[in-house]
């Protein structure tokens, strides 16, 4: 967050949390509201008891009439127990639903990113935004979550404000009697009217201070971001099984440990933190507490005063101090919760900018036919492509069809665009320049869920949830145990499964059972092949599929091939040339363009090519 940059308005602050309090609203409403019937309570009991109790003075020193004060202790016990009953229920709903807050507020983000274009989710502004404000909210708690607190402060301080004028409002109309003479200036309307003011100031003045102190805070959290981000990084990094063995074979921890205290604020007595305290944060805080103390000085003394000249009892005298110093307090806190939103203000704008990142990808309507002949045709029509970060085209001018059922691999060198290619295939990012049809109509136009369902892929980087083998080839908690088995037994997992102490019921790695199994990158390929094969999409897509098999599994999986893609069009990358020749069609990439196509004994045979090269270079090690 720039801190050079101009504050927010007030108006703009207020603008935004009113959005944060209606999005809180609409996730939750229950919280909202019992965060006000709590507040209401809370600035009640206070206040009733004030009133009642300068009610049982007032008797005690004037009249001490026995029914009197006998009422007056009933009503009090009644009235203070019935709200401090109700007092407790509302805050155990409140608590019920507050300790859900944290939850709904990853909510917030969690939705975004999933329903967020992958092109977009992928950018490094979008990873940024986010980062911000995971580390905004560890800080401390700014962004949505404290939206809740701000809007909690502000009920309070204007219910606070509204009962400490009402129990205050006589102080003023109430007169000094004429026999105490010299007191008989503390009557005159000019008096009234400066003490107003007077008490307008001295409530203002401590939060006023207080605001000022907090913006050495904000200047802090931002100048702490690097700290922070190196340190949030490092204590994850630090806690992952598997990097255990490469942070202690290199001393990592000693790396990381310099990169953070570099970057801390905190540190020692130069720190910036503790330049703030003896600067800003300091200065205000203190002046905050010295124009708090004279002002309750200030009450005390004008309160006696016209006690003294008779204009009230000794109750009254109670009353009175009770309600001013609790309504300077609700001032205080007001204008204190109009500054924090201010300085909230900062954070709900990077907030907000990540929330409404429009989702492109998602507006297509037309829905994709479901054929049992799985009769869908894909074609690119001169598609260019680069990365939204990046200027330079990594697919260049790729026309082509897939043929229904058939077989294609791609090939070519590291960096030549396969991958690109199949992204764009599986439309996580558009195409730069031309378009992608199925049956003939531009893939935009369809419901993207749709489109995707069309797909069973598995990528060279997929991942595998830390929870049972059955529910990470069927991506649900409820499954087809045999479909799970025959997928499987497809991919080469049957005899690990045999061995695993709970079949398909057994956790994968550790993070949420001690019993959960272990398994090798091989391993984990062979059940994301069969969470692929389970999925059942007309197009199999398999990003170097057996690059963590040994020879023996390889060789399994090619043997099967037919049989496991069955009736699918099926594309596969694959850089061991071997693997290829069953393929109806290979196309060789280069730089982003498909340079040749053909079947292996067409390709095999150009041999001033790269697909000869290519082969030429593999077959020695196979010799
Ligand atoms: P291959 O699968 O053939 O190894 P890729 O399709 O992964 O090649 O990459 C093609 C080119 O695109 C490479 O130069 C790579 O650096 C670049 N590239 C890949 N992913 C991104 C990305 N997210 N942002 C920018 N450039 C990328």
């Amino acid at each position: 967050m720039d801190t050079t940059q101009s504050k927010i308005s007030l108006k703009k602050s207020w603008q935004l949390h009113q959005r944060g309090m209606k999005l809180w609203y609409q996730r939750e409403p229950k919280l909202i509201i019992y965060l006000f019937l709590e507040s209401l309570l809370i600035v009640a009991m206070p206040y009733v008891l004030i009133y009642f109790s300068a009610k049982i003075l007032n008797e005690l020193g004037n009249q001490r009439r026995v029914e009197e004060l006998v009422k007056w202790i009933v009503w009090t016990l009644v009235v203070e127990s019935v709200l401090g009953i109700l007092k407790e229920v509302v805050r155990y709903q409140k608590m019920k639903y507050q300790g859900m807050s944290s939850l709904l507020n990853s909510e917030f983000y969690v939705d975004k990113m999933l329903t967020m274009d992958y092109q977009k989710f992928a950018t490094s502004h979008i990873h940024d935004l986010r980062t911000q404000i995971k580390e905004s909210e560890n800080w401390t708690g700014v962004g949505l979550l404290r939206v809740l607190k701000i809007t909690e402060e502000i009920f309070q301080s204007i219910l606070g404000i509204l009962g400490g004028v009402l129990l205050t409002f006589s102080l003023f109309t109430s007169v000094v009697t004429t026999t105490s003479d010299e007191l008989i200036w503390l009557n005159h309307p000019l008096l009234v009217a400066i003490l107003f003011i007077l008490s307008i100031l001295g409530t203002m003045l401590p939060p006023f201070f207080m605001n000022k102190s907090g913006e050495y805070w904000i200047r802090l959290a931002s100048e702490s971001r690097d700290g922070n981000r190196f340190g949030m990084f490092f204590s994850y990094y630090m806690n992952q099984s598997d990097r255990g063995l490469d942070v202690r074979m290199y001393e990592q921890d000693k790396i990381t440990e310099q990169y953070i205290l570099e970057h801390n604020v905190y540190q020692d007595r130069n720190s910036l933190f503790a330049q703030y305290s003896r600067g800003g944060i300091g200065i205000f805080r203190s002046l905050a507490a010295i124009s708090s103390v004279i002002f309750s000085g200030f009450v005390y003394l004008y309160v006696c005063l016209k006690a003294w000249g008779g204009a009230f009892g000794v109750g009254s005298v109670t009353q009175y101090i009770g309600a001013i110093l609790s309504l300077a307090n609700h001032v205080s806190k007001f204008v204190e919760a109009i500054g924090s939103t201010q300085t909230n203000a900062e954070f709900l704008q990077v907030n907000f900018e990540l929330l409404d990142q429009p989702n492109e990808l998602y507006q297509g309507t037309l829905t994709t036919e479901k054929r049992s002949d799985r009769n869908y045709s894909i074609e690119f029509c001169n598609v260019s492509f680069k990365y939204p970060d990046s200027d330079t085209f990594v697919l260049k001018n790729i026309s082509l069809k897939f043929e229904i059922g058939k077989r294609i691999a791609i090939v070519g060198e590291n960096g030549s665009g396969k991958t690109t290619f199949i992204k764009l295939l599986c439309r996580l990012y558009d195409p730069t320049e031309g378009e992608i049809r199925l049956n003939g109509i531009d893939i935009r136009k369809y419901n993207y869920t749709d489109y995707l369902n069309l797909f069973s892929v598995v990528f060279q980087d997929f991942k595998l949830l830390s929870l049972t083998i059955g529910e990470n080839v069927a991506a649900n908690r409820e499954y087809e145990e045999e479909k799970v088995k025959l997928a499987l037994d497809e991919s080469g997992f049957s005899e690990r499964l045999d061995h695993s102490p709970e079949g398909l019921k057994s956790y994968l790695y550790k993070d949420f059972n001690p019993a959960g199994i272990e398994i090798s990158g091989g391993e984990a390929q062979k059940i994301a092949i069969a969470r692929a094969l389970y999925k059942d999409a007309p197009f199999m897509i398999l990003d170097e599929p057996t690059a963590s098999l040994d020879p023996i599994a390889e060789e399994e999986i090619y043997q099967k091939f037919n049989q496991i893609v069955s009736d699918k069009t099926a594309v596969y990358i694959s850089h061991r040339l071997s693997s290829c020749r069953f393929c109806d069609e290979i196309l060789v990439f280069d730089k982003g363009e498909i340079i040749q196509r053909g079947h292996h004994n067409e390709l095999v045979n150009q041999s001033k090519e790269k697909y000869s090269e290519l082969w030429t270079a593999q077959a020695q090690y196979y010799q």
